[in-house]
């Protein structure tokens, strides 16, 4: 069986972020979705709420499971027995980030595969900041994350601001 993992922050989950996770599910028995937990990155939503926004946006799915970690990434694969990690690319501007990240990971652990996957086009200007930023200033979010967000981040901008 080949699990693969498929790692980010997700603050929060976009329709491009689960374009991939649905299209790595389609290619692996499982897939493992990491949500990462960087003290280093000030996360909009809580460690425990991105994970819990992604669970209910998954269509109902036997082989992708979602938790939260906060180790090396290739810990995370090891633990679940992974062979694989999977990056979505939107850009060339990803690429540089990707490839260090991705020569680090098979230095650390070279029996672990990165996988990069195109982002779709109609998703490859989607990101996070963006959405988080559209919110922010009171633009629709709709169909850039899933719909089961939408709300929760709305809401999230209009009580920061009270
Ligand atoms: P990180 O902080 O690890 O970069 P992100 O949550 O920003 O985490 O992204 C997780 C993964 O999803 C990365 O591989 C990123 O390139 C990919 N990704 C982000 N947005 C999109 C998108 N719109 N389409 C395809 N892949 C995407």
């Amino acid at each position: 069986m080949t699990v693969a993992i498929c790692p980010g922050s997700f603050d929060p989950a976009t329709t491009g972020h689960m374009d991939i996770i649905i299209r790595a599910s389609r290619i692996y028995e499982k897939v493992i979705v990491g949500v990462a937990d960087n003290p280093q990155k000030r996360s909009l939503f809580s460690l425990d709420e991105r994970v819990e926004m992604i669970k209910e946006a998954l269509p109902e799915s036997k082989n992708v499971d979602v938790e939260a970690f906060d180790s090396l990434l290739v810990s995370l694969a090891h633990k679940h027995k992974a062979s694989v990690i999977i990056r979505g690319l939107r850009a060339v501007s990803d690429f540089e980030h990707e490839f260090q990240m991705a020569q680090l990971n098979r230095k650390l652990s070279p029996e672990v595969e990165t996988i990069f996957m195109m982002a779709s086009p109609e998703y490859a200007y989607l990101s996070s900041s963006a959405v988080r930023e559209i919110a922010q200033y009171g633009g629709s979010v709709k169909g850039l994350v899933p719909p089961n967000i939408v709300e929760p981040l709305t809401r999230v901008f209009q009580s920061k601001e009270v």
